[in-house]
Order: structure tokens, then sequence, then C-alpha cells
């Protein structure tokens, strides 16, 4: 190793799906995932449910009062149900969520006194952690988070609503550089074999060095993500904990 070369640590903790990896945690349909490493520490989204969060945050040594900003990818309840009893616990964070987000999810924020921000197009939210800003997606704007190494990008989408591929397709071309690792739903259920594989081929055309697929992936797309991947094919279901050590 160059110790020229300051290497730094991003943790990431899966602490609420509905696809279990440590069964010690509560299962429950929806995503959220906390981010340490990064200037400022971020919680993706918030599940379906509060006490199931915090209670899952708690097995894994989160406190609420860790969390320095919440991102919500799209507003859809099994990404923000628990935001609300968390914001009870903790409401020192800033909150960026969509511009399209509906006004009594704004008010009901900005009641229980925590900061936020909405995000149209791309934007920086703290020292290289960015929005790809809000995409199109079949009724529902989303927007997905890029952290931004010198080794390559981590994207974490919540349900790619817009499509996985167009949001990874949207960070390469933001950032010009090639993806380490895409997680979190990847929304392929009900899709045929030859479509998934499809979207297998165009991911690795973009340069997606590993992936995580979860929650509404989708069973049998996560197989086929697996065979392709192989060894780069990271489990990052409920419960676990994945270090990167980036430059
Ligand atoms: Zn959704
Ligand atoms: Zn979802």
């Amino acid at each position: 190793m160059n110790s020229m070369t300051a290497k730094r640590q991003i943790t990431l903790t899966i602490v609420y799906n509905n696809v279990a990896y440590d069964t010690n945690l509560t299962t429950q349909w929806g995503m959220s995932c906390f981010i340490q490493g990064t200037e400022k520490s971020v919680l993706f989204d918030t599940g379906s449910d509060g006490p199931i969060l915090l209670k899952n945050m708690e097995l894994r040594g989160i406190k609420p009062q860790n969390i320095d900003i919440v991102f919500l990818s799209h507003i859809h309840w099994d990404h923000t149900g628990g935001l609300n009893d968390l914001l009870k616990e903790h409401n020192d964070v800033e909150i960026f969520l969509p511009l399209s987000s509906p006004d009594e999810l704004t008010s009901s924020i900005a009641e229980q006194g925590a900061r936020f921000t909405c995000i149209t197009k791309s934007m920086e939210i703290c020292r290289n952690v960015h929005s790809t800003g809000e995409m199109e997606g079949m009724g529902i704007k989303e927007h997905a988070l890029i952290i931004d190494t010198k080794d390559g990008l981590i994207v974490i989408t919540g349900c790619a609503h817009p499509g996985v591929v167009a949001i990874a397709a949207k960070a390469r071309e933001l950032f010009g550089k090639e993806i380490i690792l895409l997680f979190g739903g990847f929304h392929l259920t009900g899709m045929s074999d030859q479509e998934i594989r499809h979207i297998i081929m165009e991911l690795q055309e973009i340069g997606v060095k590993m992936v995580g697929p979860s929650h509404c992936t989708g069973e049998r797309a996560a197989e086929l993500f697996k065979v392709a991947w192989k060894d780069n094919f990271t489990n990052l279901s409920l419960g676990a904990r994945f270090e990167l050590e980036i430059t």
C-alpha cells in the first residue's frame, strides 16, 4: 500500500429492508441505509415504520443523534414511513427531498423543527455527496444518492422508479467516472429473464463494478445479478454492514 495515499472508509449499514441478511433485526417492507465516513453522516430513506427503524438502528449501535442528513429518495410510504418517529427523537437534521414532494410532508417536517431542502436539479448535499436531481419515474419523481470518490462512484437507489439503468447512466454522465458500487432497490419484479439480462448488459457497459440489488429488485433478478457479477455481487440486505476503503 502506498503510504502517501490517504485512504478513508465509508461504512454502509442497512437498517431497514424486506430482504433479511441478519435475522436479529426486524424485516419489513421498505428501505433505509445509514452512511458514515462522508463529511456528514446520511440516513438514506427511513423505511415504512418508525419503531422498527429506531429498533434496528439501535441493534446496529446507531443513535438518531448520529444522523446529520436524511435523504428521501422518493415519497412512497416504504421510504418515508419512519421519518416522523425519527424526528421526534432528533430534529437537528437537514432533510433533502424531491421538489415534487407533497406540501403535507414539507409542512409536517417544518412543524417538527427540522430543516429541509427540496431538490430538482443535481446538487451537492455535503462534500462529495450528491443528488442525481429529480428524475421522472412512472408517475413519481425520484432522485438517487451519489458518493463521489477518486476510485469511482457509489450510487444508492430507493426503488429506482426512473429505471436503474437511467440512474446509473445519469451518475456516469454527471461525473464521467465508473461506478464502484450500485445498490438499493432496482424495481425489476415481473420482468422476463431476457429483459433482466439486457439491463445487466447495459449496467456493465456503463461500468458498474459491484452491485447490491435488494428491496424491490425481485428474487429472480437478484439471482441473475449474482451470476453476472460473481464475487462483485454484494449482499446489502437488512443488517448488512459494508465497508469500502476509498481514496
Ligand atoms: Zn417506490
Ligand atoms: Zn420501495
